[in-house]
């Protein structure tokens, strides 16, 4: 496995809308697995395919699960492709969000709280799962890679513009 370089803000490649995965060869089971290193290499909880330069419907989630002692820990990762989102809840959540390309950056977006998703595993299965909490959460914000979106589009115009010294700085830091 080999940790992948990660694509930040304003990297082209983040607008852009990434294409389905054909079939689950070799090579996607490789880049998925570059893919998980790489998220954990860098503390992350999610992390799409156009963040690592790939154009390709698929993402890596943790997510958090309760432990025997009562705290929440991260679960194992897993491979999301091909998804599909659907049914949002007419309920709506505010989380804060950070991005593995917006880093340092935390916003709070406003997102359904109950989504239906069905995606293809890394075995090549159909499966279909309704999400909420946090599992909704990561799921929709890695969705939203996969369509060229990013937090910073979710947020109003005023948040925007506090976060504007931040883009900034994120723009120096790695495209200069
Ligand atoms: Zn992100």
């Amino acid at each position: 496995m080999a940790k992948l370089a990660l694509r930040r803000y304003d990297d082209p490649i983040l607008r852009k809308k990434a294409v389905s995965v054909e079939a689950i060869t070799p090579a996607i089971e490789r880049l998925a697995a570059d893919m998980v290193e790489t998220m954990v290499g860098s503390n992350g909880v999610g992390l799409a395919g156009p963040q690592i330069g790939q154009l390709l419907r698929i993402f890596i989630i943790r997510d958090e699960m309760l432990a025997e002692d009562g705290n929440y820990v991260m679960g194992p990762p897993e491979v999301i492709i091909n998804p599909t989102l659907s049914s949002p809840s007419e309920e709506k959540v505010s989380m804060v969000e950070g991005c593995l390309s917006l880093p340092g950056l935390y916003v709070d977006v406003i997102r359904p709280k109950v989504i239906h998703v069905r995606y293809m595993n890394l075995k090549g299965e159909w499966v279909e799962e309704m999400l909420d909490g946090f599992r909704a959460r990561v799921t929709m914000h890695e969705n939203d890679h996969l369509n060229g979106v990013l937090t910073i589009d979710r947020i109003d115009k005023r948040e925007r513009k506090k976060a504007e010294p931040h883009l900034l700085a994120i723009k120096k830091k790695y495209h200069s």
